[in-house]
């Protein structure tokens, strides 16, 4: 399932994770356009609008992926009812037989244990760090995930080709909360969750709770180490090709060179990897004298890994710490938990249903044509662009004129490279939730090892489902995704007036397409390969207008506690949102009527609101700026804004001149 993760990683994704921004009540007043637009378009939204007592935000975003979920929950409850009757290996007998496994909570907490317990016991039985290593390669070879290291396939930066991934993995806690406890209480919350799930493998409370203060120590160990969320999100820093040789020998404890082998991956020169420091601070504790801890830390992350599918006892051991952490009122039932996760592990099957039910060819040819034209108005832009060479501009221009389009679906035949749930074990011959997920991981794994070194086709669907509320830009084909899922109120209508229309998929088409060009998608050419087309003195007049972003941005606070933006996170985010409003406003231009509606619906469809808890993730780690941040932020440096809404040094929407940021 690397694939999908790594180039999750990447895509620039229009919201993350399906949330965005704040929206504090703020007082009752009318709140004056031209000092906060986002609150005074949305202060009526905001003041009705709650978050769900079992979700962390509200926002358009969330309130119509929820829908589409709802929607897609009958349709894999309708198919369940039938569990029994399909054909082996169709798209309905794995959904249907999967959604029963998952309701089967008598089998679930008969079963799962004993397969955990087998699942560990290897590690548990270890005597030395070798007999460890051992364990961890025969974990990866049997389930296909990989236990503190681990690796997948991805697409060569410089080629069109697949080649190998290495990744070290994410411990539960961010790196910002492991230092520095941004949530009060967040520590010894996590603690009591570590020492829970060490009590289910058998340990006394006593030692459970010791081994769980070592556990948080010894990431709060390895968290200087961690990769800066502003990293993550730096494709010159993701996308480092390293010496295999040297990945082993920055494991000299681990014994590298072994795991490697053990993955197939001897003959390889080299490897996509960037997390020098962090291996080597794992690598570090992997002593003998730390085999108790090491063991007892693998024990909690496995059972932490697997929960979800496990005996209920142990799911909900989880499911109260995720609430917890992230200020959830309360949990999921059973049924739509169990569907949620059938429609998450066979995302692309039910995305064959969803357009069954709900795809409009009507507005697919409709925003292909808006795509048609944004494209065009871009172009138009960069031939009148003053600053760049005519060389840079030409190969921009021909970078635009190649960006592939995806919208509403994948076309037919076109499936996903990896099946993540090749073949479901009906209950009937054995099949138990947990037994499936394992059976398949095995199976993912074995097809992720066999796209190593084949060619990366650039014509695939790829980034996201068509019942997302979400699009994206994937630089790696130079390509835009619209999918079915946004294509709704308030983002799309074909009843909608054209201002409203370009307010809302307009920008966000735009956006996507200013990826192409924002401080990551800058560095791919137009065939997706990452390779400098640039002049020097062109890219550097370009820095300097994408650095002045992170000041700016900076300079916006979010929530009641008032958490600043990092400008420099969100810098990426924040050109494709400008450039994205450029170039939706650009069609609208001189007619101030149609750009009302459109600077309206921009800041309509980012309303939204956070419990605290996730309102401090996301500033940490998530690249978008939060929405009053996104609206207010691209607004105040968009001269017809200024125009349209006779903005004066008066207003709180007021940036001084000089101090605005726009690149396209
Ligand atoms: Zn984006």
């Amino acid at each position: 399932m690397q694939v999908k993760q790594s180039m999750g990683a990447r895509l620039a994704v229009l919201a993350v994770a399906a949330v965005l921004t704040l929206g504090m009540g703020h007082n009752s007043q009318a709140i004056a356009e031209k000092d906060d637009f986002y609150q005074a378009v949305n202060q009526e939204t905001l003041k009705t609008k709650t978050i769900d007592p079992t979700e962390v935000s509200w926002s358009w975003f969330q309130e119509r992926s929820v829908k589409n979920t709802k929607q897609l929950e009958t349709e894999v409850q309708q198919m369940a009812d039938k569990t029994g009757t399909y054909k082996k290996g169709t798209p309905e007998q794995k959904i249907a037989d999967l959604y029963t496994c998952a309701m089967d909570t008598k089998t679930r907490n008969t079963s799962s244990r004993a397969q955990l317990n087998e699942m560990l016991k290897p590690i548990q039985e270890a005597k030395t760090t070798a007999e460890l290593t051992q364990a961890l390669c025969d974990f990866k070879e049997k389930y296909g995930e990989g236990l503190l290291v681990d690796y997948g396939a991805d697409r060569k930066p410089s080629a069109p080709v697949y080649m190998s991934r290495i990744s070290v993995n994410d411990t539960i806690l961010t790196k910002y909360d492991l230092q520095k406890e941004p949530e009060k209480g967040l520590w010894d919350t996590y603690k009591t969750y570590i020492a829970d799930v060490l009590k289910e493998s058998g340990v006394d409370a006593n030692t459970a709770k010791t081994q769980a203060a070592a556990i948080l120590a010894m990431e709060q160990a390895w968290a200087p180490a961690m990769t800066d969320s502003e990293k993550l999100n730096d494709v010159s820093v993701y996308n480092q090709i390293v010496p295999r040789k040297d990945v082993e020998a920055w494991m000299p404890h681990m014994n590298g060179k072994k795991i490697l082998a053990s993955w197939g991956l001897d003959k390889e020169k080299e490897v996509l990897f960037f997390e020098e420091p962090y291996l080597k601070a794992m690598d570090a504790m992997y002593t003998q004298e730390h085999m108790p801890l090491l063991k007892s830390y693998l024990t909690f992350i496995v059972m932490h890994r697997y929960a979800p599918y496990a005996d209920i006892k142990l799911r909900n051991i989880r499911r109260t710490f995720t609430m917890k952490r992230y200020g959830i009122q309360q949990p999921r039932s059973d049924e739509e938990t169990a569907s949620r996760m059938v429609q998450d592990l066979m995302s692309y099957e039910l995305g064959q249903v969803y357009m069954k039910q709900y795809g409009s060819s009507v507005a697919v040819a409709d925003v292909s044509q808006m795509i048609r034209q944004i494209r065009d108005i871009y172009e138009q832009r960069l031939q009148y662009n003053t600053w760049l060479s005519p060389q840079t501009k030409a190969k921009a221009i021909e970078k635009l004129k190649t960006l592939r389009i995806f919208v509403g679906a994948p076309a037919s035949g076109d499936t996903p490279l990896i099946d993540t749930m090749a073949d479901v074990i009906a209950p009937k011959q054995g099949g138990t939730l947990l037994g499936n997920i394992l059976h398949n991981g095995r199976l993912a794994y074995e097809q992720e090892k066999k796209l190593l070194g084949r060619p990366f086709n650039p014509d695939k669907w790829m980034g996201m489902d068509p019942q997302d509320v979400n699009a994206c830009y994937i630089p790696e084909n130079n390509s835009i995704t619209i999918p079915m899922g946004i294509l709704q109120p308030p983002f799309y209508s074909v009843m909608a007036s054209q201002g409203t229309n370009l307010g809302g998929i307009g920008t966000v088409i735009g956006h996507e397409i200013s990826h192409a060009f924002d401080t990551n998608g800058c560095q791919y050419d137009k065939d997706g390969n990452m390779k400098n087309w640039w002049t020097k003195a062109d890219y550097e007049a370009f820095r300097k207008r994408a650095d002045a972003f992170a000041p700016y941005y900076d300079r916006y606070t979010v929530g009641k506690e008032k958490l600043q933006e990092n400008g420099k996170l969100v810098t990426s985010e924040a050109i494709a949102d400008c450039g994205g409003l450029s170039a939706a406003a650009e069609i609208a231009k001189g007619n101030p009527t149609i750009l009302k509606d459109l600077y309206h619906n921009f800041a309509v469809i980012f309303a939204s609101k956070y419990t605290p808890q996730i309102l401090r993730f996301i500033i940490q780690m998530d690249p978008h700026p939060i929405g009053s941040a996104r609206v207010n932020g691209a607004l105040s440096s968009m001269p017809e804004f200024y125009q349209v809404y006779h903005i004066t040094a008066n207003d709180g929407m007021y940036v001084q001149p000089q101090q605005r940021v726009g690149i396209w």
